[in-house]
């Protein structure tokens, strides 16, 4: 179901709301963006907690996200999308009945048609720094964005009542580079699916406990996750973590600022040491390969050493492709996650 938003009042809070709330109907109301969001934090949020306001780095972060959306939609029109984007004084709302006491409300960012076919489906925008793009687009949305994907169901149901394919765009906020993935409407019905799965217990405590707010549904998530590492209501739910997380890391060794000063002045005085030769050996090596591509064998005797000119292939894998073709499933056996740590100085 949609609806325009009119009074200023219900305008200007419409990008501010609460992630959940109870409405006058009596009803438990979830933002869309929210819907895939611990349920214990969404109950907090309804029965009205006290939370910790984002910090200054989170609220930039945020910032970002909204200046970046019509830069975004730009470069789709631009690209051949057929792009109508949301009219940000007068949104429309979108509201979703999923349980008999839950609904999910939300404003799409826009619609819009892809280049040359396709019918009419919502656009969900996101910005991600470099990483967080880079393992969107390898990954896939289901997999690194999971909420991104159930609010653009929620969105395609709410609209036009039906799974359609729906469009995740996603800008990387480092140089700006833009991308999309087209989720199939199949796709779209099990990710409203998994929405609806996952909010029918909070729906479920709430009519057994009504609106209290002492009675709290299980954690989701697990102390030291990232996910409590960044809820607003981690000082209420997990009071030791939350000093932990003002707290120095015992096990990290203690490096003084000093300490860290000498070992940036160290690393650049090696890598300016290295420069020289590394740009000789690379000259030197380029000079040899023109030479070696005029030779008739592959390997060559100069002096007392062996030159040889090895070719070696390069795969590329088209992730978007991939993405498109497989479920998430068959791509998580494909795709695995390795994580390592550097330290990078520039
Ligand atoms: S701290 Fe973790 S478990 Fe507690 S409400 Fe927040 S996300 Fe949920």
């Amino acid at each position: 179901m949609k609806e325009s938003l009119d009074a200023p009042a219900e305008r200007a809070s419409a990008y501010d709301r609460p992630n959940a709330s109870f409405d006058w109907e009596g009803q438990l109301e979830v933002r869309a963006s929210a819907a895939m969001s611990c349920r214990r934090a969404l109950w907090y949020a309804a029965t009205g907690h006290e939370s910790t306001p984002p910090d200054d780095a989170a609220l930039t972060v945020m910032e970002t996200g909204r200046a970046l959306e019509p830069v975004v939609l730009n470069a789709m029109q631009r690209a051949g999308w057929e792009v109508e984007p949301a009219d940000a004084g007068r949104p429309t709302k979108v509201v979703l009945q999923l349980t008999p006491t839950v609904k999910v409300t939300g404003h799409p960012d826009a619609t819009g048609r892809m280049p040359l076919f396709g019918e009419e489906a919502v656009i969900e925008v996101k910005t991600r720094g470099p990483s967080a793009f880079k393992r969107w687009q390898a990954l896939g949305a289901e997999r690194s964005h999971p909420d991104s994907v159930a609010q653009a169901a929620l969105y395609t149901y709410g609209l036009f009542g039906e799974a359609r394919d729906a469009v995740v765009a996603t800008m990387d906020t480092g140089d700006r580079t833009w991308d999309t993935e087209v989720i199939p409407a199949e796709r779209v019905e099990r990710a409203l699916e998994r929405t609806s799965e996952w909010l029918a217990p909070l729906g479920a405590h709430y009519a057994t406990h009504g609106a209290d707010p002492e009675s709290l549904p299980e954690r989701d998530f697990e102390a030291g996750s990232w996910r409590c590492r960044s809820c607003p209501f981690l000082a209420t739910c997990l009071p030791g973590d939350a000093e932990d997380a003002e707290a120095p890391d015992e096990e990290t060794p203690e490096v003084t600022d000093e300490e860290a000063r000498q070992a940036v002045a160290a690393y650049v005085a090696a890598r300016e040491s290295l420069r020289e030769p590394e740009g000789a050996k690379r000259q030197a090596l380029d000079i040899l390969k023109g030479w070696m591509r005029r030779q008739s064998s592959a390997k060559a005797e100069l002096g007392n050493h062996t030159v040889s000119l090895v070719r070696s292939t390069r795969y590329a894998v088209d992730h978007k492709r991939l993405n498109a073709l497989l479920d998430p499933e068959a791509r998580a056996e494909i795709v695995t996650e390795q994580i390592s740590e550097s330290v990078r100085i520039s």
